[in-house]
């Protein structure tokens, strides 16, 4: 744990193991809702002084972050590759996607403008000034263990607020790789405090219910995510969730089929399916059918699965043997009523992968409303099509889930691409895109997929406070 400009051992650990091969990689401190306390004072002491640095001051902290990180890519993608499961390159392209949150915020840092607005009496002004929110408590995720902490610590330090931040149970070496580079990149003590913990709920009350926290941020699921917003009610803290999705993925008519089948493989099976945009439900119109099931299938059968630091590995395995049991019964469940499964639909146990948890990529179509898969988040490597016809209202089907993080339209069809856009009720939506992410763009989701956006210029609001001053002159 990393408190106070400190690095704590404890007696007590808890052990992070590769989910390839069960290799044990490292024992980490286990953390108590006393170390979060502790943490939480400490990030209370440092504020002040902080949030009175100017932004430049900031802004070169979070630029010397983003250089060392960059320098660092390669270690950290390998640490983040055997603790994670993803394959090497994906890790690489996550430290960078990573790193340009540093690079975006050290330079939005500059830009926290205020405002002046007229009054209507003539001896007053009206002044606006955005200040930072102070301690922010944060949790974060195992399946991007990387960027998900930068993309709220930079816009915190940007803002002038400190931070304590709860990693993820299975991912803490990543994040305690990227503290060390915080503190390299002249961090003052308290500014930035890592707990690790295997038991997150303690960490998470501490976060909630301690009046020093003025905003909690949180990536992860829908569940706890409520019970988290729930616990920092009473307190009225400012809260922004990143949480789970259930995307859309639209093939119309006039689309390429093989282009859009191309784009699904890609998307779908990103983090072996272990991301909140992969497409949970792509719809297909039937003309275009077997033109796109055909190059979905030729794609997904030629995916070789494996550790991430084996060359060529597409696939890595998933986070954990629940991941793997939840992915099969949905896969199970599907089969049972009526879905054509043409190809995977089982673990993955020869060649050694049995000491890992690995699902076969698999391709589920004729999908209906009735089955699980059409409702749960799948966090796995399974596609699911759904055929549809002129007569549906494919909009409504989309539509139809009590998520809203990600959707996709492919069309070429620039009228349609634009009513679908308005129409969808998603916080992000890729038109002929699989990839409608950057640090410059807001990232989130709307009804149950959370509160409040990461990255971009709105990304930084998040850790403000609006002041007004009016002043009679
Ligand atoms: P999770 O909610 O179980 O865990 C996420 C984090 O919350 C972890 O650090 C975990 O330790 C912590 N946590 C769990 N219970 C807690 C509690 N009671 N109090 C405090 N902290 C607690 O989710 P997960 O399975 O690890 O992550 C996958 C989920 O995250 C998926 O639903 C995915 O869609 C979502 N996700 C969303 C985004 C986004 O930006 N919208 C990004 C990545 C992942």
């Amino acid at each position: 744990m990393f408190i106070n400009g400190t690095w704590l051992e404890r007696q007590d650990q808890f052990p992070v193991t590769n989910p390839a091969n069960g290799e044990l990689i490292a024992q980490v401190a286990n953390g108590t809702r006393e170390d979060a306390a502790t943490a939480i004072a400490a990030a209370a002491a440092a504020f002040p002084a902080w949030s009175q640095t100017t932004s430049y001051e900031r802004s070169a902290l979070l630029y010397r972050a983003h250089q060392l990180m960059r320098e660092q890519q390669e270690e950290l993608a390998r640490l983040m590759t055997r603790e994670q499961g993803k394959p090497l390159a994906a890790a690489r392209i996550e430290v960078a996607y990573g790193a340009d949150f540093l690079l975006w915020f050290a330079e939005e840092a500059k830009r926290i403008y205020g405002e002046t607005i007229p009054s209507a009496r003539s001896n007053q002004r009206f002044l606006v000034q955005h200040r930072p929110v102070g301690v922010v408590g944060a949790v974060t995720p195992w399946n991007y263990p990387v960027s998900m902490i930068t993309r709220k610590v930079a816009p915190a330090l940007a803002a002038g607020c400190t931070v304590v931040l709860k990693p993820a149970e299975a991912t803490p070496l990543t994040a305690m790789a990227l503290f060390r580079i915080f503190a390299a990149a002249g961090a003052p003590a308290g500014c930035v405090n890592l707990v690790t913990a295997a038991e997150p709920a303690p960490i998470g009350e501490e976060f909630c219910t301690n009046p020093l926290v003025r905003k909690l941020t949180f990536t992860g699921s829908t569940a706890v995510g409520k019970q988290l917003a729930t616990l920092a009610a009473p307190q009225l803290k400012r809260v922004s969730m990143e949480l789970g999705g259930h995307a859309p993925f639209i093939v119309f008519a006039d689309a390429d089929p093989v282009h859009a089948a191309k784009g699904a493989a890609l998307v779908k099976f990103l983090n072996t399916g272990q991301a909140c945009i992969c497409p949970n439900r792509i719809y297909v119109h039937r003309s275009i059918l077997e033109p796109f099931v055909q190059t979905l299938l030729d794609r997904i059968t030629a995916m070789r699965a494996g550790n991430g630091l084996d060359q060529g590995v597409q696939v890595g395995p998933l986070v954990n043997q629940a991941a793997l049991d939840k992915v099969d019964a949905q896969v199970r469940d599907a089969v049972d009523r009526g879905a054509s499964l043409l190809c995977g639909g089982h673990r993955l146990t020869d060649r050694g992968l049995d000491q890992g948890t690995f699902y076969a990529p698999t391709l589920l179509t004729g999908v209906r409303p009735e089955m699980l898969i059409y409702r749960e988040e799948t966090f796995g490597p399974v596609a699911a099509v759904i055929p549809f016809d002129d007569r549906d209202d494919i909009i409504a089907m989309a539509n139809d889930t009590d998520y809203g993080l990600a959707a996709y339209v492919y069309t070429r069809d620039l009228k349609r691409a634009l009513r679908s856009f308005e129409q969808l009720q998603f916080g992000m939506v890729g038109i002929n895109d699989i990839n409608p992410t950057s640090a410059a763009a807001p990232f989130g989701g709307i009804k149950l997929s959370g509160l409040g956006r990461e990255g971009a210029r709105l990304g930084l609001e998040e850790y403000l406070d609006v002041r007004l001053a009016g002043i009679t002159i």
